[in-house]
């Protein structure tokens, strides 16, 4: 039932282009330059193996030693799974390793099972199979950083195909931030390099004794020591493992903050064209707790297509679509979104008591672009290239190079903490990749800061040194301290909801969260179609649940909470399905769609040989939310827990081409109603026996 086949019994081895009043702002960004510099550095130049599975042998990769003291010095655990691998089960079925991973750090045991027809075909991959192994796995009440937690990583039948934006995985686990189920996605080079690998998805349980990093082949897993990486950056760990393991090899690693436990802590993978980060919901802070400093993987297995023909022929009609669509975003990657949603009014500010940023404008896309931009970046075999990196050429700042900030950084970095001082922005950014923290989290954690530190609810005493709106050698500093857990900084990692608790009776009043979550830039009051989605997401304060792309569109009625619920459950089913697959969101949304239709059911069709329609996705996607529900509902989230942050529900915007806006708490309630009804989950929002048995679970 949609769960692994038989084991081996170790025998086996959001940025919108049509954006209502600013719509002639993005055609005239719409006719900007093309990526063409970057068009060949998304290649890959490494050999694949031309052979299926069935026919491959894993080489005996066990050797026996004592830990060392630095990476890959010697072996430490033996590894279980070195037999050659055995028939699967998925014999008609193409684009997929058809295996999954389990490695426990605790003693280094791993073992292979099988991915059953039903599971790849009911959940897809992804997300879908992450949120199937975590059920499964991680029994209900476990605390994030219990060695019982698992960290799963996985890719879909898409990955390393030839669809734009195919190098994406998911890597999800219980969070720490929120307590529920988390997944988060990741482009570069890796996700690629792990579907090479074979193993669809890669679980990773228990504790080390000492830190350790995973090694993942075709042949299965290895443990191998880390002592002398901890402490290091993200970037440091990589380049470190690469110099053992070799270039090919592809690394995510966790920074300082992972290992403090900080519980917005992000991971990195670092490729010649392209860094990545899976930021949001702690996952690095799950690893940090297991000792696990990195993941690697290397192999070269190729994923093999059912109907490489129909595969091309679609991507031939796609294709102008997805140029025409993203040309703003190969230019100027997604800064370009700061002008038109500060002029749609809808840019959070001030800790979101304004949502209009007088000096937006410094911290633009265009205005970033023309200062700093030295040269473009992109994922394994993309033509978008929506990453750039930047060159601080004036100013105390002068000489950091650095990858360009993303618009949600932008946001909690610049206009929720009143700081139009771009370079800033950038070294902001710059120090979170390297410690290894969730820039959102950390930017909105001290947009609350700067408003408790107004109030008098916290004074320099507390913080250790002068902080307010504004003051951004302040917010450098007290990154460094987040990651470091030092003086004020051991309350920061917490995440701006405990540290409201602690704080004042009303703080928490002041959190721009949902679930724990701290909120992105797209508004959960200027678009009614955000509020409902905030509310109902199963991560929280994520745009990556209900998207907010479609709001932007000058026909959408963003204002009015009616058909909002429709659109909410439409949006999510796409999302599930897109990070199941797993696609990259701006080439897919681009290039094949908003909502599951069509394109991504030929899509399916032409990789696996399925016979797949839209309605049979759909349901996929429908099928991976009520498990996502399942797991949180098995940790007490029920009605009152979907709810927006205070301000939003009990406080208009009040100035601004959004003046008036909010979501109040009977519209909210009015909301749910519905978004439950169509769900058919229960008053209380717990899903029916019934809908769970029609979608077969
Ligand atoms: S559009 Fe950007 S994030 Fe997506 S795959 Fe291409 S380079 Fe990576």
């Amino acid at each position: 039932m949609l769960r692994p086949g038989g084991a081996y019994d170790h025998e086996g081895g959001a940025t919108p282009l049509d954006l209502g009043p600013a719509r002639d702002q993005a055609s005239d960004l719409l006719a900007a330059e093309d990526s063409a510099e970057v068009a060949d550095e998304g290649e890959d130049d490494r050999a694949l193996g031309p052979e299926p599975l069935e026919r491959h042998r894993g080489a005996a990769l066990v050797e026996h030693g004592e830990a060392g003291e630095g990476a890959g010095e010697q072996i430490v655990h033996e590894v279980h799974c070195n037999r050659p691998a055995i028939s699967l089960t998925m014999r008609d079925v193409r684009g997929y390793g058809g295996r999954i991973l389990y490695v426990d750090v605790t003693d280094g045991r791993s073992r292979i099972e099988a991915v059953s027809d039903e599971m790849a075909r009911g959940l897809l991959g992804g997300n879908g199979f992450a949120v199937r192994l975590l059920l499964d796995q991680v029994p209900a009440g476990t605390d994030a950083y219990d060695p019982a937690n698992a960290v799963a990583f996985a890719v879909g039948p898409i990955t390393d195909t030839t669809v734009p934006g195919n190098s994406r995985a998911c890597v999800a686990g219980k969070s720490p931030l929120t307590g529920l189920f988390f997944d988060s996605t990741f482009g570069g080079r890796f996700p690629a390099t792990m579907k090479r690998t074979g193993f669809d998805a890669i679980v990773i349980g228990g504790r080390a004794a000492e830190p350790v990093y995973v090694k993942v082949t075709e042949a299965g897993a290895e443990i191998k020591p880390a002592r002398g990486l901890w402490g290091k950056t993200t970037r440091d760990t990589v380049l470190a493992v690469q110099a053992v393991e070799g270039g090919d090899a592809d690394v995510m690693a966790i920074g300082p903050g992972g290992e403090r436990l900080v519980r917005f802590a992000a991971m990195g993978t670092y490729w010649k064209n392209r860094e990545a980060f899976a930021g949001r919901g702690g996952l690095a802070a799950v690893l940090g707790s297991k000792r696990v400093k990195a993941l690697v993987v290397a192999g070269a297995r190729k994923t093999e297509v059912a109907d490489p023909a129909a595969l091309k022929a679609l991507l031939e009609q796609q294709r102008e679509p997805l140029k025409t669509g993203t040309k703003a975003l190969s230019t100027y990657g997604t800064p370009v979104l700061v002008k038109p949603i500060n002029t749609l009014g809808a840019l959070g500010a001030y800790n979101l008591r304004r949502e209009v940023f007088a000096e937006a404008l410094a911290i633009s896309g265009e205005e970033m672009h023309a200062r700093f931009h030295d040269r473009h970046t992109t994922c394994l075999k993309c033509p978008v290239a929506c990453g750039k990196q930047y060159e601080v050429r004036e100013g105390e700042l002068t000489g950091l190079r650095a990858k360009m900030p993303e618009y949600e950084t932008i946001f909690a970095f610049g206009s929720m903490l009143g700081n139009a001082h771009p370079g800033s922005l950038v070294r902001a950014n710059d120090l979170c990749d390297l410690l290894g923290l969730d820039t959102i989290s950390m930017g909105v954690t001290l947009a609350f800061v700067c408003e408790a530190v107004e109030r008098g609810w916290l004074t320099e005493k507390d913080l250790g040194l002068p902080f307010g709106w504004g003051d951004w050698r302040g917010m450098l500093r007290l990154i460094e301290m987040t990651a470091m857990r030092e003086g004020f900084g051991d309350r920061l990692a917490e995440g701006a909801w405990r540290l409201a608790e602690s704080v004042h009776p009303e703080g928490t009043r002041l959190v721009y969260a949902v679930k724990r979550l701290e909120l992105p830039a797209h508004s959960a009051r200027a678009l009614k179609g955000m509020s409902i989605g905030y509310a109902t997401a199963t991560r929280g304060g994520s745009h990556h649940d209900t998207r907010p792309t479609p709001q932007y569109a000058q026909n959408f009625d963003r204002r009015s909470p009616d058909g909002k619920p429709e659109f909410a459950v439409k949006s999510q089913h796409f999302t599930a399905v897109d990070d199941s697959l797993v696609l990259c969101r701006f080439t897919s949304e681009r290039g094949f769609g908003l909502y599951v239709d069509e394109p991504y059911a030929r899509m399916v069709a032409a990789v696996t040989g399925w016979d797949m329609t839209a309605e049979e996705l759909e349901r996929v996607g429908e099928r991976v939310i009520n498990l996502e529900r399942l797991f949180n509902v098995r940790e007490g989230v029920r009605r009152q827990d979907d709810a927006l942050p205070w301000r939003v529900m009990h406080e208009p915007i009040p100035d601004g081409p959004s003046a008036g806006a909010y979501c109040p708490p009977e519209e909210l309630g009015l909301m749910l109603d519905r978004y439950y009804a169509l769900r058919g989950w229960d008053g209380d929002g717990v899903p029916t026996p019934a809908r769970l048995s029609a979608l077969g679970l």
